[in-house]
């Protein structure tokens, strides 16, 4: 079943045409890597997804629910798909706990009781029960992009996009974030992920999605698009970051 269906997406900011026709189909379960140079709209095209931009042309279906439909209540969708951003946008006033559970509670997809019960175990999952009552500043980037993770999985998404997850961290950190991701794709979470972290994608990824200047120019298999690329500008690429 598709989860998503993207169909001749265009988004241009004023004369800027940054997306210039997007066709992109993920099924249920499947783990998708974005990958490609700084600018080719690998992160416009993830805020399209879920409609933080306003697209210029073409359809986002998610769940069968048109997004691009003035009619949809967008904010219910988006509920079910979670975001997780470079630079972790953690509320730096509240500590742990009340960042993952403000928005279940806030959303009343649970009480407040419920909200802290799932947080609790979500943080044991990503491996920071410890650090509930703290407050963000407290944390390393690893630790903060985990509490990241685990807030956007709060939602119970059924939908997660990553977007360049691990590269404002110390080299020394991104094992411990890429390993969560990682545990959330054997789990069977359909995810989009943009990513410079190539050995990740070829391990993680169903397929690989190389886009460039507006377009998505190759996609294929992690063996496909690593091991084999037919386009110029994927090999000149993948030799560049390889
Ligand atoms: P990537 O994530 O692949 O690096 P982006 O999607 O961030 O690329 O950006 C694609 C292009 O769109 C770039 O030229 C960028 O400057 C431009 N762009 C992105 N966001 C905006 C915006 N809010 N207003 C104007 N131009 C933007
Ligand atoms: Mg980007």
């Amino acid at each position: 079943m598709e989860k998503l269906k993207v169909t001749n997406l265009k988004k241009s900011y004023g004369d800027l045409e940054v997306l210039k026709s997007i066709d992109l189909q993920v099924k249920e379960r499947e783990v998708v890597c974005l990958i490609g140079p700084s600018g080719s709209g690998k992160s416009t095209l993830l805020r399209c997804l879920n409609m933080l931009e306003e697209v210029t042309g073409g359809e986002v279906i998610v769940n069968d629910v048109k997004l691009t439909d003035k009619s949809t209540n967008i904010n219910k969708v988006r509920e079910n798909i979670g975001m997780v951003f470079q630079h972790f946008n953690l509320f730096p006033n509240l500590n742990i706990l009340d960042n993952i559970t403000l928005a279940p509670v806030e959303l009343k997809k649970a009480t407040k009781e419920q909200a802290q019960e799932t947080a609790l175990k979500l943080l044991d999952r990503v491996g920071l029960k410890d650090k509930a009552k703290v407050n963000p500043s407290k944390l390393s980037g690893g630790q903060k992009q985990r509490v990241a993770i685990a807030r956007a999985l709060a939602m119970n998404p059924d939908i997660m996009l990553f977007d360049e997850p691990t590269s404002a961290l110390d080299p020394e950190m991104v094992g411990e974030v890429l390993a969560v991701i990682k545990q959330l794709a054997q789990e069977g979470m359909t995810m989009v992920i943009v990513t410079h972290e190539m050995g990740f994608a070829k391990e993680v990824a169903d397929r690989v999605i190389f886009m460039d200047n507006g377009y998505i120019v190759e996609q294929g298999s992690p063996q496909e698009i690593f091991g084999n690329p037919q386009n110029e500008r994927t090999k000149d690429f993948l030799n560049k970051v390889l």
